[in-house]
């Protein structure tokens, strides 16, 4: 039986009565690439939020693998990426390695090395996070939400807190992991540009929906064109052509 990983239907959060996302439906299946976006403010996180149970949904529905959420326990195979990783104590007393581990529910040795290897952080292993620079903290907590190799990734605006170079490492490697291991991934992000070069489905919020499909519709909806104008749309679609010549 085909399972959904997550459904929304009919979503409402309010914060002190005002609304800050009304009516959201979507799907999303195993494998999908969707991406999230939307001007600051049109309650990308909210929804997120609402998704992981860090806020409760007031009206609607959420399933998240064919469960009602209220019921849902397994968080781990969920690996989720906040919008600030800033918060990060730079005098916890752990090693890159034993922070890593965390995202692990066994100890897996050859997963470690391997998730450590991939980040390019194999060789800080045993420091402590504390004295490593921002880029290394970044890529330590990347390590931690893909080591377990998750069913669903969800990053809300990770490029805001990448360094440039960690940024490269993470979509090619959440690109690698939906094609080879079929994680689907969301990712939530008010970058137009790079959303169409990554994601297969777009969901455009601006408190309500205001798109949801694939890139293909988006691209040639003539709605889209009038609500965004069309270099706005062109921008968005460009990026996403030259992905599909790239394959
Ligand atoms: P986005 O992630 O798309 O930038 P958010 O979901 O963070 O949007 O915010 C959506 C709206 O909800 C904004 O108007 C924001 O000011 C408001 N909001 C977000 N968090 C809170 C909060 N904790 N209390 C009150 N209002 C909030
Ligand atoms: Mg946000």
């Amino acid at each position: 039986m085909p399972m959904n990983v997550i459904n929304v239907d009919n979503l409402t959060f309010c914060y002190n009565g005002l609304e800050a996302i009304s009516n959201i439906s979507f799907t999303v299946k195993r494998g999908d690439y969707l991406g999230v976006a939307g001007p600051n403010g049109s309650g990308k996180s909210t929804l997120i939020k609402n998704i992981l149970g860090i806020l409760k949904p007031q009206k609607g529905n959420i399933n998240i693998f064919g469960q009602p959420l209220i019921f849902f326990h397994q968080w781990d195979r969920i690996g989720y990426l906040p919008q600030r990783i800033s918060s990060l104590n730079n005098h916890f007393p752990g090693t890159v390695e034993e922070i890593v581990q965390l995202g692990m529910k066994k100890r897996n040795a050859i997963a470690l090395k391997r998730t450590l290897e991939m980040m390019g952080i194999a060789h800080l292993a045993n420091r402590l996070i504390g004295e490593l620079s921002y880029g290394e903290q970044q890529r330590t907590i990347l390590a931690r939400a893909l080591i377990s190799q998750p069913d669903l990734l969800i990053f809300d605006e990770p490029t805001t807190a990448l360094d440039p170079e960690t940024r490269e490492i993470f979509y090619s490697l959440t690109s690698e992991m939906n094609r080879t291991y079929d994680t689907t991934i969301i990712l939530v992000t008010h970058d137009t540009g790079i959303i169409g070069k990554y994601a297969r489905n777009l969901l455009y919020l601006d408190k309500k929906v205001i798109f949801y499909g694939t890139f293909e519709d988006f691209c040639t909806s003539p709605d889209m064109a009038g609500f965004f104008g069309s270099t706005s749309q062109h921008m968005i679609c460009h990026q996403h052509d030259k992905t599909e010549n790239n394959v």
